[in-house]
């Protein structure tokens, strides 16, 4: 099986060549048609990373994201933003060791929505750094070529990022110190379709008959969630550990867990595990999970411990109200049973 492994790799890698060569042309030539429409950019990170996770697994490199802020819109082509992310992505794993972490931030910077990808990687070399975007660039380095591809990936990344307004920058402090890609886009001035459906969602979602409870040892990630699910009127109570949050449910007696996996004493499986059998139902405590663990085994065993639904970090606040919605908001009041 390690010979059709490599098969199948092989011809992955030319098939990549080719649909590379392809784009190149039709770009060089001006024949290539964005179709534009207002994205939400962290929908894009998000799918990107979704794509890049297994090949990062496989290489043993680790993907960090982070993002901030929420509710973005630029206007762009949704499969090529895509396109543009997985190929940083797939550079940044492909140059990695294993045991490394690429860190992918995304945040708002001015009226840009940004992206940095870094890796601790291979590095580039000061002289060739001017060159990176050009075609059939490539760092001379036989490792590289063992690497698979032709050179054309960062020119085509450019040449999108170019059609969107955008910029990419390269930089590293030299070979075997890592390199980072920031890309940035002009945020949407007009008001999306998009983004008023998504509004409307938010304003028509009421939560403030809920009272919530946040579970997540990172400070951060347990204010954002607070932060939206406060947006849309619910009442949230919020915990460090498993413990604090068993004592919690106690006391307060909440609608709803939406809780971290990964925490140092106790994680959340355990938690869901010892809610259960203490008699909390389901329907009397539902729970989400909200984790980073993005595999299919994850998932099913955090509805295994007891979790209705699961999650994948970064958060997507739409996804995380409408699951709280179909959860906890009682069938006469949605919309669909009203029409
Ligand atoms: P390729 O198909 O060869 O990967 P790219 O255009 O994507 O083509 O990249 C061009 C060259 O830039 C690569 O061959 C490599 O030498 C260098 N490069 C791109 N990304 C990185 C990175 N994250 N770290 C180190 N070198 C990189």
């Amino acid at each position: 099986t390690q010979g059709l492994q490599a098969i199948e790799r092989n011809s992955r890698i030319q098939a990549q060549m080719i649909s590379d060569l392809l784009d190149h042309a039709s770009i060089a030539f001006g024949k290539i048609r964005l179709t534009p429409e207002a994205v939400d950019p962290y929908k894009a990170v998000r799918a990107a990373l979704e794509t890049s996770s297994s090949a990062a697994q496989v290489a043993g490199v680790r993907l960090n994201a982070s993002f901030s802020g929420w509710g973005l819109t630029v206007d762009a082509d949704p499969d090529r933003l895509q396109q543009i992310v997985l190929n940083l992505l797939s550079n940044a794993v492909k140059f990695s060791n294993a045991g490394d972490s690429v860190d992918v931030v995304a945040d708002q910077v001015d009226n840009s929505f940004r992206l940095t990808v870094t890796d601790h990687g291979r590095g580039i070399e000061a002289s060739f750094l001017p060159r990176i975007f050009e075609h059939f660039s490539q760092q001379e380095n036989s490792t590289t070529r063992s690497r698979g591809g032709l050179g054309l990936g960062l020119a085509i990344v450019k040449q999108l990022v170019d059609l969107h307004g955008g910029s990419i920058e390269a930089s590293s402090d030299g070979i075997g110190l890592g390199a980072t890609f920031t890309l940035t886009l002009p945020l949407s001035q007009r008001v999306s379709s998009t983004l008023i459906s998504e509004s409307q969602l938010l304003s028509t979602l009421d939560l403030s008959a809920l009272a919530i409870l946040v579970v997540d040892d990172d400070a951060d990630s347990r204010l954002l969630t607070t932060r939206i699910l406060k947006e849309v009127g619910a009442t949230v109570i919020d915990a460090d550990s498993a413990e604090k949050a068993i004592a919690l449910i106690a006391e307060n007696k909440p609608d709803l867990i939406v809780s971290d996996i990964g925490m140092p004493e106790q994680d959340g499986y355990t938690m869901l595990r010892r809610l259960r059998s203490m008699g909390y139902s389901p329907e009397q405590l539902p729970a989400i999970a909200l984790t980073a663990f993005a595999r299919a085994e994850d998932r099913a065993q955090a509805l295994d411990s007891g979790f209705q639904d699961h999650l994948i970090k970064p958060l997507d606040p739409q996804a995380l109200l409408r699951r709280i919605a179909s959860l906890r908001i009682p069938e006469e009041r949605s919309p669909s049973t009203n029409a």
